[in-house]
């Protein structure tokens, strides 16, 4: 049941908004956690995937740079299962300027980061396939982070707290705030409307927190009021096996394509830096691939030949106060800090704060100052505690995924039953497992993706994803009609990834891939195109 009153309604299942929720809820306020599609399914689910130590802001932009390797520190202490400690490296070729260096560890000195300088050498031995042309090489406190296991585990740890007391703390997924209720000069709840169904109802709340990263401005403006958030779009592609054991950063001033970071079985290069006026803008141009295979050749030679799986963009929602003018147009040269707007205060309008900018990795800071100014408006005086107690270990999610674990259990008999996916040993008992884990609630093959990286693999969903749809359809007695779109869509997606990628293997594959669903299961027939295919077509 959806409760009808809260104390406190958050805008969002990304990072910040699932943060700020189990704040709330370890604050003893009744909150309720409004997603618009699934939880990480925003900016969060398309990152580049780096616990930053703050190395790359420290000369740019020292206060993101403090934040960070602060918020790195607790991340791990209170969420170790969503991060994989591979240490990063920052390494200079003889084409990044020779004068960065120096400056680089003063400023990460100052911010309190701990570097360790490497030779040339140590570094090579370390992560063999670097370049012999490196000029400098530091170790820096980076990790890998699992951004669905970090927001899984802020819910689940608000949903475990409200459990064991009268409190109400929930997520309502796939629910989308379409208006904000007013009263006088105060937001008073919102109404939601379910994007399945399309049924409405009005949450009455004491406050809302706007935590819709790149829609934060649409939401503040369903009140009347304008919050400018800039939007930058960032490109990434994922290589078919990790390449280096050690998140390696480029040691010159920020640019695009300077990060490579080895998460689960693959080596996730990039970014790339453009305005964009949409918020779900998730389009690929083809220079954006080759800026990005280009930069990391030049710091790992030979990965440009590699297999490149899938590229895939997000849009930063990054904030600039408007009295700030920088000069550089570009998102990189943007500050990361982020803002926590109380709108009582900036617009005279009580009830509504908006917390954007920033960064993953500072989520729970962010969460912390929001959820403050929050209370502040609700009369709550309880001290945040997020900091200190870490998360419990989220139900259904594991140690990070890493594809030797399983090729080792699956050799020793460990892994039961028919394998589904091959590319990343995901086998039968364990998709009838996820599924179960919903309960009641609708799963889309999309969510096994999340959940076990089904079809996350160089066949990119070829083979595998028409065995789990049949289970898809055995287990939860879906209808032929429906099974089949969700296994379109699910194919559709995978195939808008590798489209940016056609040359060598994943040509072939995705030729093959095409063959198999589109020529031989003919799943176009079988559904009558939407209005919008139509038109695309
Ligand atoms: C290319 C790229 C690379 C990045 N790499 C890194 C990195 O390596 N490390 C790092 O720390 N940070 C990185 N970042 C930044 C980081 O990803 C973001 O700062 C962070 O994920 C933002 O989280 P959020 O919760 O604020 O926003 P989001 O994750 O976007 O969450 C907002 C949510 O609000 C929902 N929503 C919107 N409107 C409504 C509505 N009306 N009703 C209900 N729900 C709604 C959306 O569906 C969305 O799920 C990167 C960003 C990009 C784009």
């Amino acid at each position: 049941m959806t409760p009808t009153a809260v104390d406190v309604l958050v805008v969002g299942g990304g990072a910040t908004g699932a943060a700020a929720a189990y704040d709330l809820a370890r604050r003893g306020v009744r909150v309720l956690l409004v997603e618009q599609s699934d939880l990480s399914t925003g900016t969060s689910g398309r990152y580049h995937g780096l616990l930053h130590s703050g190395g790359r802001y420290a000369v740019g932009d020292p206060g993101t740079a403090a934040e960070c390797i602060t918020e790195n520190r607790i991340l791990r202490h209170i969420a170790p299962f969503a991060i994989e400690d591979t240490g990063g490296l920052f390494v200079a070729t003889p084409d990044d300027p020779a004068d960065h260096p120096a400056r680089w560890v003063d400023a990460c000195r100052a911010a309190g980061i701990d570097i360790d300088a490497l030779t040339p050498a140590q570094a090579r031995a370390q992560e063999p396939a670097l370049t012999p042309h490196i000029t400098a090489a530091y170790r820096v406190p980076d990790a890998a982070c699992d951004s669905f296991d970090l927001v899984h585990g802020f819910v689940e740890a608000m949903r475990a707290l409200c459990a064991h007391s009268t409190l109400c703390g929930d997520l309502l997924a796939y629910h989308r705030v379409i208006r904000l209720v007013t009263n006088d000069n105060s937001v008073v709840g919102a109404e939601v409307e379910n994007v399945r169904t399309g049924d409405r109802q009005v949450i009455h709340a004491a406050c809302v927190l706007n935590a819709a990263g790149p829609w934060a401005g649409m939401v503040a403006g369903l009140s009347g009021i304008t919050v400018k958030v800039k939007l930058d779009r960032g490109t990434m592609v994922a290589m078919n096996t990790r390449w280096v054991n050690t998140i390696i950063n480029r040691l010159r001033p920020a640019d695009d394509g300077d990060i490579i970071v080895p998460v689960g079985t693959v080596a996730v290069l990039g970014t790339t830096s453009v305005t964009t006026n949409r918020p779900g803008d998730h389009h690929v141009e083809n220079w954006e691939v080759s800026k990005i295979l280009g930069e990391a050749d030049a710091v790992i030679p030979g990965i440009r030949q590699g297999r490149a799986l899938r590229a895939w963009a997000g849009v930063r929602p990054l904030y600039e106060p408007p009295d700030i003018d920088h000069g550089d147009t570009s998102g990189h040269g943007v500050q990361r800090r982020f803002a926590v707007i109380d709108h009582r205060v900036r617009d005279q309008l009580g009830g509504l704060v908006t917390v954007v900018g920033g960064k993953l990795t500072t989520c729970r800071l962010m969460a912390e100052e929001a959820v403050n100014v929050v209370c502040d408006q609700l009369g709550v005086d309880t001290p945040c505690t997020t900091a200190a107690e870490p998360l419990p270990l989220p139900a259904f999610r594991q140690q990070y995924h890493r594809l030797d674990h399983r090729l080792r259990k699956l050799e020793h008999g460990q892994l039961p039953g028919q394998l589904i996916c091959e590319c990343e040993l995901v086998t039968r008992p364990q998709i009838e497992a996820a599924i179960a884990g919903y309960g009641d609630h609708p799963v889309a093959l999309d969510d096994l993706r999340r959940d076990l990286r089904l079809g996350m693999g160089p066949c990119q969903s070829g083979f595998c994803s028409v065995r789990a749809a049949g289970i898809l359809h055995e287990v939860k007695e879906h209808s032929n009609l429906k099974v089949t779109r969700a296994l379109k869509d699910f194919v559709d997606e995978r195939f808008r990834g590798v489209k940016p990628l056609l040359w060598g293997h994943q040509l072939r594959q995705l030729y093959l891939d095409e063959l198999i669903y589109r020529r031989t299961l003919g799943l176009d027939r079988l559904i009558a195109p939407t209005p919008e295919e139509r038109l695309d077509s």
